[in-house]
């Protein structure tokens, strides 16, 4: 089977690439390594099985080419973060709606249409208040701190897009509302809180938590998110749909604070920062955020394989080793 896989460099990407590498798939990525990092693919770099081209999917000419060599496609290439979003909005826009668009056209219009996985993101429940979001939720965007939505209504827009070439243009699109996701390679660069809080552990410098630490957020381990996609990728009745992925286990972001400071063995603080210092602007936090898996699991079967301690276990001992590589002998 071939796989293509958009922003292959990113975070998730790239342990779609090995994990398809490993089924015994071909698999070509892309990526312009603007958020990615081509060391993320030093593993599958390693493999014939795998090409992959620096590229950004908004002006590359060979987009055309790669999508009609495609049995699958994970699109996943988006600007994401926080900071980013706030930093570089034009950025985020372009890639997040032109890139999409590229891509869904290319694949309309073969005779034979690859099969489509779409990220989308969780982003896009918004202010909604309810403890759990389920695909049928309003979506509630609100108009003080207008611009902090571009990215939201980008991935919006995506949905809408796929939606329109599923009905229109006979497309086998599924879009995927992704959750919190933690796991090696996830760079904290752009604000993502368990890379932070796990490296600021093992520094034994101060946990830096936002706000007052009472929100709380569900976080899934990549590789259950990847077995996920996966499935969606290989069930062909999911077409035109949306569909939340994640873990629907809760936790405090204080509590997760405390949870990485145990698991490190760390003597670190842990201290409360304003939002409006955090991001350097005013700045009104999501408070809850937890998918709602019951029209997945619908559709797939599918139990997660880790907890979020054996993720930390993980990714502390990970950050152990990089932290003590660092050290002067
Ligand atoms: N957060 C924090 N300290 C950090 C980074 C993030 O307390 O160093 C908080 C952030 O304010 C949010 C939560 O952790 O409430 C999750 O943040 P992240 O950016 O990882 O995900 P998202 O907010 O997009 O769900």
């Amino acid at each position: 089977m071939n796989v293509l896989i958009t922003g292959g460099a990113g975070f998730i990407g790239s342990h779609l690439v090995d994990h398809h590498l490993h089924l015994g798939h071909r698999v070509h990525a892309i990526d312009d390594l603007s958020t990615g990092f081509g060391t993320n693919l030093s593993e599958a770099l390693k493999s014939p099985n795998f090409k992959f081209d620096q590229q950004d999917i908004v002006t590359w000419t060979g987009l055309e080419k790669a999508v009609q060599w495609a049995d699958v496609i994970f699109h996943m290439a988006a600007v994401v973060g926080v900071k980013r979003v706030l930093e570089d909005s034009l950025k985020v826009i372009k890639t997040n709606l032109t890139g999409t668009e590229r891509v869904l056209e290319a694949a309309a219009n073969l005779k034979w249409k690859p099969r489509i996985i779409l990220a989308s993101s969780s982003e896009v429940y918004g202010f909604n208040t309810k403890p759990s979001f389920s695909e049928k939720d309003d979506l509630v965007l609100r108009s003080d701190d207008h611009f902090r939505w571009c990215y939201t209504a980008t991935k919006l827009m995506d949905e809408f897009l796929a939606q329109a070439y599923v009905m229109e243009r006979d497309l086998s699109v599924t879009s995927v509302r992704l959750f919190n996701t933690i796991g090696p390679r996830q760079a904290g660069t752009y604000g993502m809180v368990v890379p932070n809080f796990v490296r600021q552990a093992a520094g034994n410098r101060s946990i830096t938590v936002f706000g007052d630490g009472t929100q709380t957020r569900s976080f899934c381990d990549i590789r259950d998110m990847v077995h996920i996609l996966t499935l969606l990728a290989e069930n062909e009745k999911t077409k035109g749909k949306i569909l939340n992925a994640g873990n629907d286990q809760e936790i405090s972001i204080l509590d997760l604070a405390k949870l990485v400071k145990k698991i490190s063995k760390s003597s670190s603080d842990i201290t409360f920062i304003d939002y409006a210092e955090a991001y350097g602007r005013p700045f009104k936090d999501v408070d809850h955020r937890r998918p709602d898996l019951t029209e997945l699991n619908k559709w797939i079967t599918f139990e997660p394989k880790w907890t979020l301690e054996e993720t930390l276990e993980d990714l502390a001992a990970l950050e152990e080793k990089k932290q003590q590589l660092r050290m002067p002998a």
